[in-house]
C-alpha cells in the first residue's frame, strides 16, 4: 500500500474551516464556482507563486490586480520597509499623502480632488453617498453584472421588468435600500435612455465599471460610453467611472484615458495600493468640496492614507509610468489571448478571448460576449475542467469564469509562450 501524502493545502483548508465562514476571508477564495480545494499560498516572487505544498504556479491573478509590477518588486518592498520603520500609522496627515494626491491628479486629467480610503467598497460607497449629497437626489443607477464592492445599495440584481426597482442580490440588504437602484443591462445604450426619459430627474448617480471586468471581461461599446456621459450631463446625475480594476491596469490613464470618457467622479484601489491596502475616488473639485470638513457628506477612516499603504502604491505608481510599461503589459496579454485562441482553433475547441492593456478575458464560446446575456452563456463547466488542468499544470487563474484575468511586468514572453503550451496539451486531447 502506498500512501498518499496529504496536502497542505488540503489540510490547512479543513482547518480553516473550523474558525473562518467558509474557510477564507474573501468568497471566491473558496474555489466553490470551479470546484476542488483552493491552493493556500506561501510566497509570491516576480510572476510566480508557490502553495503550501511548495508547487509553484504562474500566477495569472496578482492578487485580483495589484501585483502589476509582479510579486515582491524590490522597488515596492525596499517602500514598504522604509515607510514601516517611521511609523506604521499616526492618524494625522503625513506628506506623502499630498505626494499621492498630486500625483493622481496629475496621472488622472478628471481628478481635480482625491480623498484616500482603505478598500474599492469604501471608494464606491462613499463616491455614492458624495452623488447624492451634491445633488439631492436618491436614485442611482448600476449594471447588470458589474461589482462595485459589497455595500448595501451596490448588492443588487434587476428587478422582474424593464425599470423595476432592483432588488437585494444578499440577504441582509433591506429591500428599501435595494429599491433606490436602479439595475440596467451592460452596452444597452438605449435601455439607459429608456431610464433617464422615465425618472432622469431622480438620479443621483450613475456607476459603471468603464471596462467590466467582475463578469469576466467586457468591453464597452463606444454608444454607451457616449450615453453615459451626454444623459449624465443633460439630467445633471453624477457619472461614476469605477476604476478599482481598471486604473493604472489598461493603461496608464486608466479606461477614461483608453476610451477617452471624461467622468464627474472616479474610484480607484487595487493598483493604486500596489498590494496594500489602499483605494481612493476624486474628481470634480464642486463635488469633491461637499465632503466633511468642508462640506456636509460625511466620509471618514483611522487608516485611511496609512503612510505604509501608500508608500507601496507611490512605489508601484512610479513604476507604471516607465517607458514602454503599458505597451509591454499589452503585448504580453495579446500574444497570450492570441495564442490561446490559435491552440483552441486548431484543436477545434469552441473557445476565444480578448485583453485591454494589462487585463484579459477567456472564454468557451464561439464569440467574445458584449453582454451579461452572453457571458452567462458561455460554457461554465468547460472553463471549471480547463482551469483544473492549468492548475495541474502550474499555472494559476481565477478560480471562476466570471473573472478577469491579469499580467504582470514580471511576467515574460517565455512565461507567456509556457502558458500556452500547457493549454495546448490541455486542448489536443480536449473531447
Ligand atoms: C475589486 C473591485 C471593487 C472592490 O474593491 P475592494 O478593495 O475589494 O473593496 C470595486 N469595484 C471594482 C470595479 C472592483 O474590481
Amino acid at each position: 500500500m502506498t500512501s498518499h501524502p496529504i496536502s497542505q493545502n488540503q489540510s490547512l483548508f479543513d482547518a480553516s474551516q473550523l474558525r473562518i465562514p467558509g474557510g477564507v476571508n474573501s468568497p471566491v477564495r473558496a474555489f466553490r464556482s470551479v470546484g476542488g480545494t483552493p491552493l493556500f499560498f506561501q510566497k509570491g516572487s516576480g510572476a510566480y507563486v508557490w502553495d503550501a505544498d511548495g508547487k509553484r504556479y504562474t500566477d495569472y491573478v496578482g492578487s485580483w490586480g495589484p501585483m502589476i509590477a509582479g510579486h515582491c518588486h524590490p522597488d515596492v518592498v525596499k517602500a514598504v520597509q522604509d515607510a514601516a520603520a517611521n511609523g506604521l500609522g499616526f492618524g494625522a496627515p503625513t506628506a506623502s499623502e499630498l505626494e499621492i494626491a498630486e500625483l493622481l491628479c496629475k496621472l488622472l486629467p478628471s481628478l481635480e480632488m482625491v480623498r484616500m480610503v482603505s478598500s474599492g467598497t469604501e471608494a464606491t460607497m462613499t463616491a455614492i453617498r458624495l452623488a447624492r449629497g451634491f445633488t439631492n437626489r436618491s436614485r442611482i443607477i448600476k449594471f447588470e453584472g458589474c461589482y462595485h464592492g459589497h455595500s448595501d445599495g451596490l448588492l443588487v440584481k434587476a428587478g422582474s421588468g424593464a425599470l423595476t426597482f432592483g432588488q437585494p442580490s444578499s440577504s441582509g440588504v433591506p429591500a428599501e435600500i435595494a429599491a433606490l437602484t436602479t439595475v440596467l443591462d451592460y452596452n444597452d445604450a438605449a435601455g439607459l435612455e429608456r431610464a433617464f426619459a422615465e425618472s432622469g430627474n431622480e438620479i443621483a448617480a450613475v456607476i459603471v465599471e468603464p471596462v467590466a471586468g467582475n463578469m469576466n471581461l467586457i468591453t464597452p461599446k463606444r454608444e454607451f460610453l457616449d450615453a453615459l456621459r451626454n444623459l449624465c450631463t443633460k439630467y445633471g446625475a453624477v457619472l461614476i467611472l469605477d476604476e478599482v480594476m481598471t486604473g493604472f491596469r489598461v493603461s496608464l490613464q486608466g479606461a477614461q484615458g483608453y476610451y477617452g470618457i471624461k467622468p464627474d467622479l472616479v474610484t480607484l484601489g487595487k493598483v493604486m495600493g500596489g498590494g496594500l491596502p489602499a483605494a481612493a475616488f476624486g474628481g470634480r473639485r464642486d463635488i469633491m468640496q461637499c465632503l466633511a470638513p468642508l462640506g456636509s457628506v460625511y466620509q471618514a477612516g483611522t487608516l485611511s492614507g496609512n503612510p505604509v499603504a501608500v508608500a507601496a502604491g507611490m512605489a508601484t505608481l512610479k513604476l507604471v509610468q516607465e517607458p514602454g510599461f503599458y505597451e509591454y503589459l499589452s503585448k504580453l496579454a495579446t500574444r497570450l489571448t492570441t495564442g490561446l485562441t490559435a491552440s483552441a482553433k486548431k484543436h477545434g475547441v469552441e473557445f476565444c478571448a480578448q485583453s485591454v492593456g494589462g487585463m484579459f478575458g477567456l472564454y468557451f464560446s464561439s464569440a467574445v460576449p458584449t453582454s451579461y446575456a452572453e457571458v452567462m452563456a458561455c460554457d461554465k463547466e468547460a472553463f471549471n475542467r480547463f482551469f483544473h488542468a492549468m492548475l495541474d499544470a502550474g499555472v494559476y487563474l481565477a478560480p471562476s469564469a466570471f473573472e478577469a484575468g491579469f499580467v504582470s511586468s514580471a511576467h515574460t514572453e517565455a512565461d507567456i509562450d509556457e502558458t500556452i503550451a500547457a493549454a495546448d496539451s490541455i486542448f489536443s486531447v480536449w473531447k
